[in-house]
């Protein structure tokens, strides 16, 4: 055990020492690290990379059915202000209890756990002949992932009977499902005229902020008549009390139902407006970008033809980037195994969350891998400064998704 520990607080220290910082999300140290590791252990490793100097590594063991992937991305936020950090971001200090460093929680931690995992297990899978076991270190999570899980995914590289994806829930939760994205522009169009008899235009700035009510109106109608899946329903509380509690800390004074109604609904959120050009004209144009996430159960396309068919000639909506939300139902084998891994292990109940963000889970759930997401670390750390994972949950993860592991592929009963 004590090696095995050592193993993972090591590996963590080591990757966090490697920058892979996103923008520009350059992965060649991190993943020739990673290669190079397997490749020490025996394992052989595939390297694929589909934007330059983003590859992405991928060991295979085993051969045929059922198909298991771990997965995590190697790449990180920007540290920001180095000098808001109490040791530098990329030290992988080790105090106290807990690995300091930029992408500690998000995700080097995750995916030390899983490198662990791998060596662990792979050698089992394929002695039995029970299945094939895949790890994959991928680039360019943080800016969507398209040359990395994404393209995996479509390549077939990326394809199997369930996937964990290591991001951090922390040991006694896990992740089944996330919202998707929709964000719109709505454009408003008026008649240009001088500042001084408005009476001759149309001011597009009044009849943009008359459309951006209308849409907080409609979103609120259209969230009234939302079904959500039965199977989430328990999932929602689970995540709205995780918010509240991580909301406190800011010393807001929000309850349980705020927070339900945010995860469980369309959320609204005008991000950027534009529009005029000089005090003195009557503006002809004037745009807002408009931030919404929409539950499962409800399509983004859902939405736009709600707001376009209710805003009439108010003003146009121009989609800018949709995703579908996305979900693993809580019967399915791969979660199963992690929840009662939690309760055996650890001797904790756990919560099956759904979270607000999106995940590289979405590409593989997009394929039917069903995926649960399990990983050491807080979301309150992820990207913030001082980050860090503690040394117990990289153990508790570890240890549960050890438990989970064997039992996927019957090598202890
Ligand atoms: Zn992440």
């Amino acid at each position: 055990m004590a090696k095995v520990e050592n193993q993972i607080i090591d590996l963590t220290s080591r990757l966090i020492q490697i920058p892979s910082v996103n923008p520009p999300g350059y992965t060649v140290n991190i993943a020739g690290f990673i290669k190079d590791w397997l490749n020490n252990l025996g394992f052989r490793s595939e390297v694929r990379e589909y934007a330059k100097d983003k590859p992405n590594v991928i060991a295979r063991v085993g051969r045929g059915k059922p198909v298991l992937i771990l997965n995590g991305h190697m790449d990180v936020v920007p540290p920001g202000d180095e000098t808001k950090w109490v040791y530098p971001p990329f030290s992988g200090k080790v105090v106290e209890g807990r690995v300091y460093g930029r992408g500690a929680t998000d995700m080097k931690g995750g995916l030390a756990v899983i490198m662990t995992v791998f060596a662990e297990l792979a050698p089992l899978v394929e002695r039995q002949g029970s299945g094939t076991l895949i790890f994959s270190a991928t680039a360019d999570e943080e800016t969507g992932g398209h040359p990395g899980v994404e393209a995996l995914v479509r390549d077939g590289v990326l394809i199997g009977d369930a996937a964990i994806v290591a991001e951090p829930s922390g040991g006694f939760r896990y992740y089944i499902g996330e919202k998707g994205l929709c964000q719109v522009k709505l454009v408003a169009v008026g008649r240009p005229a001088h500042g001084s008899l408005p009476i001759l235009g149309d001011n597009a700035i009044m009849k943009l902020v008359r459309a951006i009510n209308k849409a907080e109106e409609l979103i609120n109608e259209f969230n009234r008549g939302i079904k959500l899946p039965s199977e989430l329903i328990d999932a929602i509380k689970n995540s709205a009390e995780v918010y509240l509690e991580a909301s406190r800390a800011s010393g807001l004074n929000l309850t349980l139902s705020d927070f339900e109604r945010v995860v469980g609904t369309v959320s609204f959120n005008p991000g950027v407006v534009r529009g005029g050009s000089k005090i003195n004209m009557v503006p002809d144009h004037a745009e807002l970008e408009l931030d919404m996430r929409v539950p499962p159960g409800v399509s983004p396309n859902q939405v736009i033809d709600y707001l376009r068919n209710g805003l009439g000639g108010m003003a146009d909506v121009e989609v800018l980037d949709i995703s579908e939300p996305n979900y693993t139902s809580p019967g399915e084998t791969i979660v199963r195994l992690i929840h009662e891994g939690i309760e055996r292990v650890l001797g904790v109940t756990p919560k099956p969350i759904i979270v607000t963000g999106a995940t590289d889970g979405r590409y593989l759930r997009a394929r039917g891998i069903p995926t649960v997401v399990y990983g050491p670390g807080e979301l309150a750390l992820a990207h913030a400064y001082n980050e860090y994972v503690t040394v117990e949950d990289l153990l508790r993860t570890h240890d549960v998704m050890v438990y989970a592991v064997k039992r996927f592929f019957g090598l202890e009963k």
